[in-house]
């Protein structure tokens, strides 16, 4: 016998073995019980969710003559010609190639007779959507007023073309896609009785790429059970549906938002030597993104995923650790990626750079809490001196001792002792990031009040007793540096007249070939670091060689702006906007603010 296949072989032919059209088939049911069924009715929906099969339900239904109530019987005559697709009243028409006025003409001469041998005759017309103008206009006067013997059935997977016309003339069915709970069940009844021994989980998988559509799914498991015999392995449907399994998704998802960039490398080098298709691959990790951020902000993400109780844990569990912006900003990030990759002939350069955008982005903290914290902080008349207090108290947020959560900051004290009050218990569970934000925060909020404090505190005339004159110390100084690196210290005995101007330390060689090496920035800023803790002053070392002197003098002028721009980078006000909002410093421009 030729092997049918289980689209075919499963297809429903009674009312009670429609898969999720409840609403449809209730409606349905309940006309023919009080005889009151159109004579044209249309059923639009995706494809493969049902619509032609429920139009020969009724169509037997119409037709029936067996004793039951539930009606078709499925016995009776015309029941058993109609399942067996031999009805000679029962007409389908494929409106996707019989689509112009002739065949509608020919029709039309067709049902001016009486039915054969059933009841009625019935007319179904799949894809009646691409039928031409004229055709439509031809049906129209049929559907206006026709013959008692005639049922019209239009089904549409896009019912927006049908004119309105023809639709105020039919009775409407909208049929859903099939849950994806309805799709397991179903998939696993089939399995069953098809002796097929195949885990829930691959069941699961088949379901969610069939996407609503039986139909689909019916033809993947026939793949899937001609590939795997009666025993079906998970391994088996990833590679007949060339799909990655959802394990892949979940490890990179919680690379990229550890920030490991290395492991998103690795992942996405092994499904590129896998052979799988990247875009497709990018489009499935950007759905899990997607349900990570549903669980994180949803109050009931299993009505809005198509995922198994299990699966659904541990994408709580993963995304309970994450501000949903930080989420909402990995999805958007891999969005953008994904929607370049479509328009590019290298994918995966594409999703590399989308991944370290990514990683670079990092975790983001809601700004307003920030903002409310850096209020809170310089309400408390946040200074150095509350700093101290509050880096403990950051650490252990559930003591109750020091907590004080709704209330506003306590004033200063009149001992110049200040509080600074802790994070919530609450806020602190919610965003377990947020904790060394705020300690970034106070740092930089430490760094703005500083200047300020050194003059109230004489602390400039402090340093300026600790500091050091640099001609008359240079030689422990390069005993200083001879400790740490001795080759540098090597260079510096070579150089001539080192001087203190005007903020920089001027190091300068009478054969340019000395100082090559300690030009280096690496070495330059090893040394300004020696400087300061030996001089105890904050210069800007400049070296150069005697031959470029003049040289020397255009590299100043070069390096002023540069200076400052970097200043600007470095600017604590700018450090905090950019931690606050998440971003980067970009393009630093300076000079005359309106050109
Ligand atoms: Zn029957």
């Amino acid at each position: 016998m030729a092997y049918l296949v289980l689209a075919r072989k499963w297809r429903p032919q009674t009312f009670a073995d429609v898969v999720g059209q409840e609403p449809v088939v209730r409606t349905l049911r309940n006309g023919l019980a009080r005889n009151r069924v159109a004579h044209a009715m249309i059923f639009s929906g995706v494809r493969g969710v049902g619509k032609t099969t429920l139009a020969r339900i009724m169509a037997k239904a119409l037709n029936c003559t067996g004793e039951t109530e539930d009606k078709p019987c499925n016995v009776c005559e015309s029941c058993r010609e109609i399942t067996a697709g031999n009805a000679v009243d029962l007409q389908e028409i494929d409106g996707a190639s019989n689509r112009g006025i002739q065949e509608i003409r020919e029709l039309k001469e067709n049902i001016r007779f009486f039915p054969t041998k059933c009841r009625f005759k019935v007319i179904i017309i799949d894809e009646v959507h691409m039928l031409t103008t004229e055709a439509f206009n031809a049906l129209l006067k049929t559907l206006e007023e026709p013959p008692e013997h005639v049922y019209f059935m239009f089904a549409t997977t896009e019912l927006h073309k049908v004119p309105i016309t023809i639709l105020s003339r039919c009775q409407r069915y909208e049929l859903k896609r099939v849950s994806f709970v309805d799709l397991v069940a179903f998939f696993a009844k089939i399995a069953a009785r098809e002796q097929v021994e195949i885990s829930r989980r691959a069941i699961e998988m088949i379901a969610r790429e069939a996407d609503g559509s039986i139909r689909d799914g019916l033809s993947l498991l026939d793949q899937i059970f001609s590939f795997g015999g009666q025993r079906v392995t998970d391994e088996d449907v990833v590679q007949v549906l060339g799909l990655v399994d959802q394990q892949i998704f979940a490890h990179l998802a919680r690379s990229l938002l550890a920030g490991d960039l290395a492991q998103c490398f690795d992942l996405l080098e092994k499904t590129y030597v896998a052979g799988i298709d990247l875009k497709r691959f990018a489009t499935d990790l950007l759905a899990y993104l997607r349900a990570l951020l549903i669980c994180r902000t949803s109050p009931r993400p299993e009505a809005l995923l198509e995922v198994s109780d299990q699966e659904l844990a541990e994408l709580r569990q993963l995304s309970g650790g994450h501000s949903p912006e930080t989420l909402s900003m990995l999805f958007q990030l891999l969005f953008k990626g994904m929607s370049e990759m479509q328009y590019s002939a290298h994918p995966r350069l594409v999703l590399e750079m989308a991944f370290i955008k990514a990683v670079q982005a990092g975790q983001v903290t809601p700004a307003a809490a920030l903002l409310a914290r850096l209020d809170e902080m310089i309400k408390a008349g946040g200074g150095p001196q509350a700093l101290p207090t509050a880096a403990p108290a950051a650490k252990e947020p559930e003591k109750p001792a020091v907590a004080a959560p709704q209330k506003p900051p306590a004033p200063p004290l009149p001992g110049g002792k200040t509080t600074i009050v802790p994070e919530t218990p609450a806020l602190a569970d919610a965003e377990p990031e947020l904790d060394s934000k705020v300690k970034k925060l106070e740092a930089l909020v430490e760094k703005i009040a500083e200047p300020k404090n050194r003059e109230k505190k004489g602390d400039g005339l402090a340093s300026q007793t600790h500091a050091k004159d640099v001609r008359k110390n240079w030689d422990s100084f390069v005993a200083y540096v001879k400790e740490r690196k001795p080759w540098m210290a090597q260079v510096l005995k070579l150089c001539e007249n080192p001087r203190e101007e005007e903020g920089k330390l001027l190091i300068r060689f009478d054969n340019p070939s000395d100082c090559t090496l300690l030009q280096g920035p690496e070495h330059v800023k090893d040394l300004s670091v020696y400087v300061l803790d030996f001089f105890q002053k904050d210069l800007r070392v400049r070296i150069s060689g005697r031959a470029d002197k003049a040289g020397e003098q255009g590299e100043a002028v070069l390096d002023g702006p540069k200076e400052e721009r970097r200043a600007l980078a470095n600017d604590p006000l700018v450090q905090i906007t950019v931690d606050v909002f998440g971003g980067q410093v970009g393009a630093i421009r300076t000079g005359p603010r309106f050109r």
